[in-house]
């Protein structure tokens, strides 16, 4: 009879093989367990495929920060390319908007930024080790990542680039003369950048997370293509019930990024999960006029990254429930503004859209659930789980493992909020 049937034994059943699923796998096996790995799609297929390839050092401060307030009155007129949000989602979900402003005070500042920082230095390590390992070196870029206004924004950029300096995150204030030299293919549109020289990128965010599946594999783990309908205790473990059968074993880890809240509600766990939905669409590049980096145009609220397949340009948030229907105001306002910047041809493909997982205080939920023994929370990470993941897994495979995380995981326990 096939495991379908019978149903299978293993140590770990990871669910969902976004980057942090796939870090938590291959940390598992590097501890020498048996691990099972499961998603309805191939690897790296959802959020994982579609952001903007940054692997960030400078991402510490999260969206709910105090000069959130100031921007709100612009927010709220709902036309600004940074931030979309549906009223009806909005009074539905007033609670977790409250909780996630009530984040944006300067007291919540030094907490989670010091908190982020172990968390992506940590990660950032494993990510330059792992591509190699993986054999998909070739995908990482380490010229930074440019941020950029067009506005004579000297005194942001400052601050900005002196509260990095803090944590020991190196940047670069740039005036117009040095962003062309570093940026020679893009019009001079811009007065002011700050080159975070620390950040890398890479050129196919999906296929590095499918890179670290087949090194996974490659370590004796198992993929399982299947939908996940329910989590069940059972006995001292867990039995996970897949559509075409069901896994048993002593640990679960759920990694659904932003499907986590779903299958865990039945167990008691009501996840303040809420969706910063985001879209990026692909154009054809022109290779005399490339770009040497991703570059963020503070002011015009979109990323351009150099994709595998062309210029990804990605937009800012759009809150709003999952699933809704998309709409693409955010990526119709950017695009011609994009244009204005660098050179490039048709869209290769369709719009894409995304859901970022956030939780009220933006950092997300890595380490046991409170009221199971042996179910593991590994989810919630707003605007930088490409980059967290693998350190999000390597503190999970440790926990498991009885052993202590590189970083302090205390600010990201589940318990906050469960
Ligand atoms: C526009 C945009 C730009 C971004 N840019 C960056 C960036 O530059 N750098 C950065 O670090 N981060 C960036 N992010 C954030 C980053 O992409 C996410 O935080 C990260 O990908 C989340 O990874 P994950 O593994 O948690 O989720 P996912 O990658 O979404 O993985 C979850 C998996 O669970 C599976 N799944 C869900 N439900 C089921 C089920 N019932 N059965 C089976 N399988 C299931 C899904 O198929 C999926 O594969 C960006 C996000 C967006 C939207």
């Amino acid at each position: 009879m096939s495991d379908s049937v019978t149903g299978k034994q293993a140590d770990v059943i990871v669910l969902g093989a976004g980057i942090v699923g796939v870090s938590a796998a291959y940390a598992l096996r590097q501890r020498g367990l048996s691990v099972v790995l499961t998603d309805r799609r191939e690897p790296g297929s959802e959020t994982s495929y579609g952001n903007a390839g940054i692997l960030s050092s400078g991402s510490i401060l999260p969206l709910n920060k105090p000069s959130l307030w100031s921007d709100l009155p612009t927010y709220m007129t709902n036309r600004h390319a940074a931030l979309r949000w549906n009223p009806a989602w909005t009074v539905r979900n007033i609670d977790w908007l409250v909780r996630f402003l009530a984040n944006a005070t300067t007291s919540r500042i030094k907490p989670r930024a010091t908190a982020l920082h172990g968390l992506i230095g940590a990660s950032l390590k494993l990510h330059r080790e792992w591509i190699v390992k993986a054999d998909a070196a070739q995908r990482i870029r380490e010229t930074g990542w440019l941020k950029a206004w067009r506005s004579d924004a000297v005194g942001a950029a400052m601050q900005e680039q002196a509260f990095l300096a803090e944590y020991g995150i190196a940047s670069q204030l740039l005036d117009r003369q040095a962003i062309s030299a570093i940026e020679p293919n893009i019009v001079p549109v811009y007065k002011v950048g700050l080159l975070h020289t620390q950040t890398a990128s890479v050129d196919s965010p999906g296929a590095v997370v499918k890179a670290y599946a087949r090194m996974f594999a490659g370590s004796g783990g198992e993929i399982r293509r299947s939908e996940i309908t329910a989590i069940l205790p059972d006995g001292e473990g867990w039995r996970v019930v897949l559509a075409d059968g069901g896994i048993s074993a002593r640990h679960v880890v759920v990694a659904l990024g932003p499907w986590s809240a779903d299958l865990l509600r039945p167990l008691g766990y009501r996840v303040p999960l809420a969706f910063e939905r985001g879209y990026h669409r692909e154009f054809q590049p022109n290779p005399a006029r490339s770009l040497q980096r991703p570059i963020h145009d503070a002011e015009g609220s979109f990323l351009m990254t150099p994709m595998e397949r062309g210029i990804r340009v990605t937009t800012g948030v759009e809150l709003t429930a999952r699933d809704s229907p998309s709409s693409f105001t955010q990526l119709d306002q950017v695009i011609p503004v994009a244009r204005g910047v660098a050179e490039f041809g048709e869209a290769v493909d369709e719009p894409w859209r995304g859901a970022r997982p956030t939780l009220p205080d933006s950092l997300p939920m890595i380490g046991p659930a409170p009221r199971h023994s042996g179910l593991w929370l590994s989810f919630g990470h707003q605007h930088i789980g490409f980059t967290t993941g693998p350190a999000t897994g390597a503190a999970i495979a440790a926990m498991i493992g009885g052993a202590a995380p590189t970083f302090d995981v205390g600010p990201f326990s589940p318990s906050r909020y469960l």
